[in-house]
C-alpha cells in the first residue's frame, strides 16, 4: 500500500484517510482540497489506481501502472475545457457512467480545478453525485475549495491537503534525486512551498533557465524603459508558450511508453485518439499553467524585496539572489513592493477569466512600475 503513495510527501493524514478507505470501503466523492503543487493531482492518481486495482492497490499491476500514468479506460481525468468545465462534458460523463467499466473493478472521474464548474455543470454534476452508479468514483481536485458550491462539497468527503514544509520538501530531493544539502534548500526555498515546482526546478535545466530569466526580468522592471518593458513583455509571452511546448512533449513522450505497453492495435489507436483529444482540450489550459509559473516568480521577486526592505532577510525565498535584493531594496519601499505583489495576483486572477494574456502582463507591468516609481528613488 505504501508503495502506492510513494511520491507523496508531507501528507501524513490524507495518507492516512485514503489508505483506510481503500482497506475498509470508499465513499463515492472525494474532494482534495489544499495548496497548489503538493502532490494532490498525484494522490487522486494514486487512490483512483487503489479503487481500480483488483488488489485494493498494490501499486504494482498493470492496473495500478496506468491509472497513475493517467492511461488507463477506467480512470478519467477532466480539466477545464477553457475556463470552465462544461455542461456537455458533464453530461456525457453522466450517460457513460452508467455502464460497466471497462476491465477494471470501478470506475474513476477525476475533476482537476474542480473550482471551474459552472452553474449549469454543477447543476449537471449533482444529479449525479445524488445517486451514483454503485461502480462509479468521484475525486475533485481543488485549490480553492471556497469556490465550489457548498451542495457540490457536503456530498464529498474533503481530504485536506496542507502545506509541504520546506524540511521535508528538501529532504525528498536530496533523497529522490540526490541533490546535495545546499542546493536541496535553495531549491525547495525558490520553490516557495510549491513541491512539483521544487521537482521540476531540481530536475529541468529549461525549468532552471527560465526561472533565472523571469527572476533578471523582474528585477529589471522598475528601472526599464517603455521599449525594454515591450519586449520583457514579448520575452515572457515567448516564455510561456515554450513551457507550453514542453508539456505536450513531455505528454507526447508519456503516450510513447504507454503505447509500448499496450498490447493490441486497438488499445494502441485507443489510445493515440485520447492523446491527441486530450492535447486538443488542453492547449489553454497549459497556457493558463505556464502564466501560473511566470506570475508566481513575479509575485515572488517582490514579496522577497519586500522582505528585505524590511531587514527580514531569513524570510527570502530566492536565497540564491540575496545580493542582488539587497542592493535594490529601497528602505520604505515596503508598500511599493506589497503594491506589485498585489498587482501580480490581481493579473492571476484575471487570467483565470478569458482575457487577453499579453493585454493582462502589459498591464501587470505597468501597475507593478507604477507602484514602485512611486517611492522617492535616492
Ligand atoms: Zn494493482
Amino acid at each position: 500500500m505504501r508503495g502506492l503513495f510513494a511520491d507523496i510527501v508531507g501528507q501524513e493524514m490524507a495518507v492516512s484517510i485514503l489508505t483506510r478507505a481503500l482497506e475498509q470501503g470508499a465513499v463515492h466523492a472525494y474532494l482534495f482540497a489544499g495548496p497548489p503543487g503538493v502532490g494532490k493531482t498525484s494522490a487522486a492518481l494514486a487512490f483512483a489506481a487503489g479503487l481500480a486495482c483488483e488488489d485494493k492497490g498494490c501499486g504494482t499491476c498493470s492496473t495500478c501502472r496506468r491509472v497513475q500514468q493517467g492511461l488507463h479506460p477506467d480512470v478519467e481525468v477532466i480539466a477545464p475545457e477553457g475556463n470552465f468545465i462544461r455542461k456537455e462534458e458533464i453530461t456525457d460523463i453522466n450517460m457513460h457512467a452508467a455502464y460497466r467499466p471497462f476491465e477494471a473493478r470501478a470506475k474513476v472521474y477525476i475533476f482537476l480545478e474542480a473550482d471551474n464548474f459552472n452553474i449549469e455543470s454543477a447543476n449537471a454534476f449533482l444529479k449525479t453525485l445524488e445517486e451514483p452508479p454503485a461502480h462509479v468514483y468521484f475525486i475533485l481536485v481543488t485549490d480553492h475549495p471556497e469556490r465550489l458550491l457548498p451542495t457540490i462539497v457536503s456530498r464529498c468527503q474533503v481530504v485536506a491537503f496542507s502545506s509541504v514544509s520546506l524540511k521535508a520538501m528538501a529532504k525528498d530531493l536530496r533523497n529522490r534525486f540526490g541533490l546535495a544539502a545546499e542546493e536541496a534548500d535553495l531549491t525547495a526555498r525558490a520553490a516557495g512551498g510549491n513541491l512539483s515546482y521544487a521537482r521540476e526546478l531540481a530536475t529541468s535545466e529549461s525549468a532552471r533557465r527560465q526561472r533565472e530569466l523571469l527572476l533578471d526580468l523582474a528585477r529589471d522592471l522598475p528601472a526599464a524603459s517603455l521599449m525594454a518593458t515591450q519586449s520583457a513583455v514579448d520575452e515572457v509571452m515567448a516564455t510561456v508558450a515554450r513551457l507550453a511546448d514542453e508539456r505536450v512533449e513531455s505528454l507526447g513522450a508519456e503516450l510513447q511508453q504507454a503505447l509500448e505497453w499496450a498490447g493490441d492495435a486497438r488499445t494502441r489507436s485507443w489510445l493515440t485518439k485520447r492523446h491527441e483529444e486530450k492535447l486538443r482540450r488542453q492547449q489553454r489550459r497549459l497556457t493558463t499553467q505556464g502564466l501560473n509559473a511566470v506570475t508566481r516568480i513575479y509575485a515572488g521577486w517582490y514579496r522577497d524585496l519586500a522582505a528585505v526592505s524590511v531587514g527580514a532577510e531569513g524570510a527570502v525565498l530566492n536565497q540564491d539572489r540575496v545580493r542582488e535584493l539587497n542592493d535594490r531594496a529601497l528602505p520604505g519601499g515596503l508598500v511599493g513592493y506589497m503594491q506589485a505583489v498585489l498587482a501580480v495576483r490581481q493579473t492571476q486572477e484575471r487570467l483565470r477569466y478569458n482575457v487577453d494574456a499579453k493585454c493582462a502582463i502589459t498591464d501587470m507591468f505597468r501597475t507593478i512600475k507604477e507602484a514602485l516609481t512611486q517611492w522617492p528613488m535616492s
